[in-house]
């Protein structure tokens, strides 16, 4: 499946595959577009079994030209079958997709490791992005392990695990005073004045959003090349979300798989929910709001696929819901406690929407459900620090310990 061209969301105009991410004619961003494939399934399948266990399996659906590379392995994370959280829930069958594997413990390197591949195919000498942390992280690793200068900007509130964790590969770590919406334009500017420097999330956008299609072949391939029912997903710029349906219905139309895109259900940080919002007002319009939520990660306040996530989950009959601090920090210890996987604000905010989802009995009895846990739980110690300590502290002699806890004698 060659891409083919850039082509407009809006008004479908094509352009040549440069770094380029806005229409000309009338400003909708550029996705990338694919020729029809040119294999049977069967050669496809047979391809991508063939294929290194990592992100690159998938190299027939992903934007590059020649043959795809990266000093950093990423991708093929375990796929958890939740049975503890499930009956914690109520539900049938609950598969955990964790994304807190990956070489800088977030599925941000995905989406690094297509946009840094395909940046070098284009000549780029030096890699940059705006972050809410995450990016900022693989940005800095995959740069460092290909041997290329990186810029990242962030906000400078940001959590300190993330922007130590980030300094540690030698790049610019660039700290904004601003919110992620700030940094952004900052970033839009730099971008405009410096040709010759790949955004990754700015000119090199389009090829960049296609790593996230992975985060959905990889679940099909590991379920067995079927689909699941439904999909929980963090929303923030609303990208991932989308392509992580754009990507099933790829593999469905090339015969790949049978069915339908799973229901769609996103998930947002009450204290930044500009796509739940516009979701339950029943307009894909998101209005921009000022971000004040514990999952940063999460907290762009003008998203810029939010009317497309919209659409999309009411397009599968699913929805985006947002849920506040308290019900992510929940969320967090409640998917450490029934499965072992510690993660980051913005799974707990996933975890939380997937309980509100399961109490309110949206989720039918036999389906097959599949959350997405974007980010490791060591980036974001300070959101559970104040619920996590000690159990005990105590001298070290018996006595102490037999005096707290109250154990049963062991005879
Ligand atoms: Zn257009």
């Amino acid at each position: 499946m060659p891409a083919d061209a850039l082509k407009c969301k809006e008004c479908s105009a094509t352009y040549p595959l440069e770094a380029r991410y806005v229409c000309n004619r009338c400003f909708g961003p550029l996705e990338v577009a694919y020729a029809p494939p040119t294999s049977s399934a069967e050669e496809l399948k047979r391809r991508i079994q063939a294929g290194p266990h990592t992100l690159w399996r998938y190299a027939d659906f992903l934007p590059l030209e020649g043959p795809a590379r990266s000093a950093l392995p990423t991708g093929w994370t375990p796929l958890v079958k939740a049975d503890r959280l499930a009956a914690r829930l109520g539900l049938r069958e609950l598969w955990v997709k964790n994304e807190t594997a990956n070489p800088t413990h977030s599925f941000k390197d995905r989406v690094v490791s297509v946009a840094l591949a395909r940046a070098q195919e284009l000549g780029f000498q030096t890699i940059a992005c705006a972050s809410t942390g995450n990016l900022a992280n693989a940005v800095a690793a995959h740069s460092a392990a290909a041997g290329l200068p990186s810029y990242v900007l962030i906000p400078s509130d940001l959590e300190e695990q993330k922007i130590l964790a980030t300094g540690a590969y030698g790049t610019n770590v660039v700290a904004i005073k601003g919110n992620y919406d700030a940094v952004n334009r900052l970033c839009t500017e730099i971008a405009g004045e410096r040709e010759d420097w790949a955004f990754v999330n700015v000119n090199v956008r389009p090829y960049y959003a296609e790593g996230s299609k992975t985060l959905a072949f990889e679940v099909a391939e590991q379920l067995g090349w079927e689909l699941p029912d439904r999909v929980v997903a963090p929303v923030a710029s609303g990208s991932l979300f989308t392509k992580i349906a754009r990507a099933f219905q790829e593999w469905i139309d090339c015969g790949l798989l049978e069915g339908e895109v799973p229901h769609m259900n996103g998930a947002q940080a009450l204290g930044c929910s500009p796509v739940a919002q516009a979701f339950e007002a029943g307009t894909p319009v998101c209005r921009p709001v000022k971000p004040d939520t514990i999952a940063k990660s999460l907290a762009i306040g003008n998203p810029a696929d939010g009317p497309y996530a919209v659409e999309l989950a009411q397009r599968t009959c699913g929805g985006i819901d947002s849920v506040t601090d308290d019900e992510i920090r929940a969320g967090i210890r409640l998917l450490a406690e029934t499965t072992g996987i510690f993660t980051e604000t913005a799974g707990g905010v996933t975890i939380a929407t997937l309980a509100k989802l399961a109490a309110r009995g949206d989720i039918g009895r036999d389906e097959r459900v599949v959350v997405y846990i974007t980010g490791h739980g060591l980036k974001t110690l300070e959101a559970v620090a104040p619920t996590t300590g000690p159990t005990a502290t105590i001298a070290a002699n018996l006595d102490a310990f037999h005096g707290a806890f109250d154990l049963e004698e062991n005879n």
